[in-house]
């Protein structure tokens, strides 16, 4: 398989995923969080293509890039935004499905038998 990265190897593609999170004040386009604000945050940086590489993208074109978190990045997954924008609002609208999965899961799972009888081991 041929890797989308065209050759690029780690620590090229780490070098760009600095400048362009230096350029962007290390914001997340899409969601706006400081990636600077923690250690954690600050590991889950990443750039996101705003042309994807699929759709002829350039993938070595700084232009082409936004310095974005992981959890923007995953969300948006193969969708093709039209602009920012576009790209903003479906990974709002996807988190806020994730956000209620994540609040019905924890619910399930603090009230589940299951968790219980783990509690009375541990
Ligand atoms: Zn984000």
């Amino acid at each position: 398989m041929k890797s989308k990265y065209q050759g690029l190897n780690s620590k090229r593609r780490r070098k760009i995923r600095n400048i362009v999170c230096r350029r962007d004040n290390y914001k997340c386009a899409y969601c706006g969080i400081d990636l600077l604000s923690s250690p954690m945050l600050f590991y889950f940086r990443s750039v996101d293509h705003l042309e994807a590489i699929g759709n002829g993208g350039n993938s070595l074109d700084i232009d082409n890039m936004v310095c974005c978190c992981n959890i923007c990045n995953n969300m948006k997954g193969d969708y093709v935004a039209n602009s920012i924008e576009d790209a903003r609002q479906y990974i709002e609208n996807r988190r806020l499905e994730f956000d209620s999965m994540y609040l019905v899961e924890k619910r399930r799972f603090r009230n589940s038998w299951f968790k219980k009888i783990i509690g009375w081991f541990w």
